[in-house]
């Protein structure tokens, strides 16, 4: 056991409690998607008792289970900074965990539950990091945003997106990144393409039209664009430092003695930051079509999911240098996507901060340091002090 809980501490932790104890698993699978209306509930209450002004926005539900962002500001002026987080979680295998992952567990110096770090959790920091700041006047506006769906669709982050909403001039999403700023991510596309050839007759290639020779065809056609924009893009602020192109599942065909009639392809490109999806999409297009023409075979190019956009918010970022004196570290990037650019392409500063650990993340016994917990609070504050005071 750790020292004796203080008083401070005690809120702290029932906020996580009560935070972590409303499931708001998002899931593409309906059987185990749900709404996250009780936690942005619970964060409007908590945040208008405290002064904040709260706007609830409907998203678009999922499988009957309504969905909302929050916005819950307090003050106003021009500028102002957000404190972001999702309130959603993955989905969890109970029987993997060694405590009840529907609730915090304080045990060796850790706070175990599903969100405890990934990232139900900064909300219960956030919570407690305002605390000084309540009775005194903001120059700037001091925003928290929870938002909607991040670990599925992000569609709540293209809603804010679309609205515009909210309207501020730096933002910290508190992701797991060890205490470490992060300024920049890839992002990411998932696309298949489906070739429809015709069956026939092994003995005569003429009864039929061979969809796995058309997508060898298709394949070298990806590899070559693959290393054109290898020489287009290249950035070295990541360590791999140029766009990559997996070619991840290919299934076409059943019998060595049939012309395979229908193949199908999976692939995902990593995008660095300044390349567009619509645009790669557009440009596959206009390369493969001609290609599938000339085969004969039906040819469907679609998109897996909308995909990721990169992220990337500029080193000279007043929030990145004030970022990085706070916390002592330099700005990195990280692998993983965060609902980062929705905000950055809104003309909103934003890196990705947060106490967690990213290898805590989407597993079975997720924890938080206790010893992250007051280190965060007062990096919080230091940014508030710095945008809002
Ligand atoms: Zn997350």
């Amino acid at each position: 056991m750790s020292a004796p809980t203080s008083h401070k501490t005690r809120k702290l932790l029932d906020h996580m409690q009560a935070l972590l104890s409303l499931p708001t698993i998002s899931s593409a699978n309906p059987a185990i998607d749900m709404s996250n209306m009780p936690v942005i509930e619970y964060l409007a209450e908590q945040f208008s008792a405290l002064g904040f002004q709260c706007e609830i926005l409907p998203c678009a539900s999922t499988h009957g289970h309504a969905k909302a962002n929050l916005i819950a500001t307090l003050g106003s002026g021009p500028g102002g900074l957000v404190l972001a987080g999702h309130t959603d979680t993955v989905p969890m295998d109970p029987e993997l965990w060694s405590v009840n992952p529907l609730a915090v567990t304080e045990k060796d110096g850790r706070l175990y539950g599903l969100g405890s770090t990934d990232m139900k959790g900064f909300f219960a920091l956030i919570l407690e990091a305002i605390q000084p700041f309540l009775g005194q006047p903001l120059k700037q506006p001091l925003i928290v945003l929870a938002t909607a769906d991040e670990e599925t669709s992000m569609s709540g982050a293209r809603l804010l997106a679309e609205l515009g909403k909210p309207k501020a001039r730096y933002a910290i999403i508190g992701e797991p990144t060890g205490m470490r700023p992060i300024r920049a991510h890839k992002g990411v596309m998932m696309e298949s393409i489906r070739l429809q050839g015709r069956s026939g007759h092994s003995s005569d290639p003429a009864l039929g039209i061979n969809a796995m020779e058309a997508m060898h065809d298709v394949l070298g056609e990806l590899l070559r664009y693959r290393s054109e924009l290898q020489q287009r893009y290249r950035n070295p602020l990541f360590l791999i430092d140029k766009p990559t192109m997996n070619l991840g599942c290919i299934h076409g065909g059943d019998n060595p003695n049939r012309i395979c009639g229908h193949c199908e392809l999976e692939f995902d490109i990593r995008l660095l930051p300044g390349m567009q999806a619509e645009e790669l999409r557009t440009e596959i297009d206009s390369r493969l079509r001609p290609l599938a023409e000339r085969w004969k075979v039906g040819f469907e190019f679609t998109p897996l999911f909308p995909g990721t956009p990169a992220f990337l918010c500029p080193a000279e970022s007043d929030l990145v240098k004030t970022a990085e004196r706070l916390t002592g570290h330099a700005s990195a990037t990280v692998a993983f996507g965060t609902e980062a650019p929705y905000l950055q392409d809104m003309g909103i500063d934003t890196i990705v901060l947060g106490p967690g650990d990213i290898d805590q993340a989407h597993q079975p016994d997720e924890y938080l340091a206790l010893d992250r917990v007051q280190p965060c609070i007062d990096l919080l504050r230091g940014f508030i002090t710095h945008y809002c005071l």
